[in-house]
């Protein structure tokens, strides 16, 4: 897809959220195999610089490859340049290509207008949210420069978020799909409808509702430690699911989040 700065993003990102860092390294290298040209980690998840290590290893051109991180948490503009130049050097791959603020917390716009700078230098290629909604999208949108490329939010079939695709379209930002299996959750491989479209198209379910989420235009990151399901995952353009299909998967909304039960 493109970016509203005219820079290409594949659709479908490997995300590393929760891979143990012994084992990242090898994970990316199976997705890099697997065809992944678009690998989503962040300074939380702990794996960085595995991340770049695979990202090196790999002897694929490094700028056949698009990599996101995130910071978090900067309560200034100094603080937000230094979590940006860790990332860099942690990572090790040159530049970034996207860097997002991973949620809100701390001075938003201040670490933004950090952002812009690196982005203005070509340091990153890039700049976007994550779990931005309402008022704090608002507040960067009213007070930066850059608009964001993309907020990742979570949304899959159980919180499908149309609703706030088209209010970040409206302003030129894509949505990408943070958790786009649910994490499994909510019974996710029984449910009937699912089973019965993936039937119908012989396909998995996996497979069907990543297509869901990918035929409405949002960016997709499914995270898998096996290498049979890493192969599934990405294997979803040689479909396409129909009118009915879409109803039937719309209907399956609820607007339940996969950390809702925490609270
Ligand atoms: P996902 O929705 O991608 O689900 C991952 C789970 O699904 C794992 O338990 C995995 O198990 C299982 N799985 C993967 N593929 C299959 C398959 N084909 N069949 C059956 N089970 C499968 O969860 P995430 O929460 O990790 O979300 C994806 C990515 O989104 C993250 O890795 C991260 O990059 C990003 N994210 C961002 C957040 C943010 O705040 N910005 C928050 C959460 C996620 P197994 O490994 O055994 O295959």
């Amino acid at each position: 897809m493109r970016l509203n700065n005219g820079i290409e993003i594949p659709q479908i990102g490997y995300g590393v959220f929760e891979i143990p860092k012994e084992i990242t390294k090898q994970c990316v290298l199976n997705a890099l195999k697997a065809g992944y040209r678009h690998i989503d980690t962040a300074f939380a998840y702990g794996n960085e610089k595995e991340v770049g290590e695979a990202i090196r290893e790999s002897g694929i051109p490094r700028e056949e490859i698009f990599v996101t991180t995130k910071i978090y948490g900067s309560r200034s503009y100094e603080e937000a340049c230094q979590k940006i130049e860790r990332a860099l050097s942690v990572l090790d791959i040159g530049y970034i290509d996207l860097m997002l603020i991973h949620w809100p917390e701390g001075d938003n716009v201040a670490a933004y207008r950090a952002m812009e700078d690196y982005y203005r230098q070509g340091k990153l290629r890039s700049i976007g949210l994550s779990n931005f909604y309402n008022e704090e999208l608002d507040n960067i949108l009213n007070n930066t420069e850059v608009v964001p490329v993309l907020d990742q939010i979570e949304a899959h079939i159980f919180k499908n978020q149309k609703e706030m695709q088209q209010i970040l379209e409206s302003k030129g930002i894509l949505l990408e799909a943070w958790s786009p299996l649910a994490q499994t959750k909510f019974d996710l491989f029984n449910n009937p409808t699912l089973v019965a479209i993936a039937k119908k198209h012989n396909k998995t379910v996996a497979q069907v509702v990543l297509r869901y989420l990918y035929q409405r235009g949002c960016i997709i990151l499914p995270r898998s430690k096996n290498e049979e399901r890493i192969k599934e995952n990405i294997n979803i353009l040689d479909f396409s699911l129909d009118d009915e299909d879409n109803l039937n998967i719309d209907k399956l909304n609820q607007n339940r989040g996969v950390f809702d039960d925490r609270h």
